[in-house]
């Protein structure tokens, strides 16, 4: 199950990289699908990818990813353990924010990494990924606090590149940070089991392969 997970998670990764649904594309370098294990129980989604992130084709390897490692290590993780994705894979111009339009047209693509790999937890980094699940929620207000929803967690956290922006934030994030393995083991007793199994196979169609490009792709 693993493999076709993968396999599955590759498909749609090419299918990102020569996606030209919306106009974030133009002048990158690379698409950045997300990178890490297919089987993870912990998801993470920024925002979109920055200047490192476009030359390498890879979600947060620049100053911010470098920040993310240092957490994962306070427990126990590094970034192979973990999926890290963006709502947006391609780089937005001067790093602006990401459109509505833009979020819109590549939201089929994280949907389905969501639906595919099947986390214990999404972990939100930064304010577009926290209002998929918190639409009106304010970071200073919710950041550490999980809810759960359908067997998962939604857990939001500040962006690491708040964090590096604002160092009086760093104790705080790493609070929340720790907090992460006690939001796994509720979730997995939520779930019914003490430990992730084979990820018991609700989904029927996680063999078939990845929805095509997103319809605006017609419109090139
Ligand atoms: S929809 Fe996503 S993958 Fe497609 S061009 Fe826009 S940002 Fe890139």
């Amino acid at each position: 199950m693993t493999q076709d997970r993968a396999a599955v998670l590759a498909e749609i990764a090419a299918q990102v990289r020569a996606c030209k649904a919306c106009r974030l594309w133009e002048g990158t370098t690379n698409g950045v699908p997300g990178a890490g294990d297919p089987n993870a129980e912990i998801m993470f989604i920024g925002e979109g990818p920055g200047f490192n992130e476009d030359k390498k084709g890879l979600p947060f390897v620049g100053r911010s990813g470098n920040y993310l490692e240092k957490m994962l290590k306070l427990i126990n993780l590094n970034r192979n353990q973990v999926f890290i994705a963006n709502v947006v894979k391609h780089r937005p111009p001067d790093n602006r924010d990401p459109l509505p339009d833009e979020m819109a047209a590549c939201k089929p693509y994280l949907d389905r990494q969501i639906e595919v790999i099947d986390p214990l937890v999404i972990v939100t980094l930064g304010r577009f990924s926290m209002a998929r699940y918190f639409p009106n929620g304010k970071i200073t207000q919710i950041h550490g606090k999980p809810k759960y929803e359908d067997g998962r967690a939604y857990y939001p956290l500040f962006h690491p590149a708040a964090v590096l922006r604002n160092p009086t934030l760093e104790p705080q994030m790493e609070a929340d940070f720790k907090k992460i393995l006690d939001v796994i083991a509720e979730v997995k007793t939520q779930r019914g089991a003490s430990a992730k199994p084979d990820k018991p196979d609700t989904n029927n169609n996680k063999n078939e392969p990845p929805p095509g490009p997103p319809k605006q792709l017609s419109l090139f």
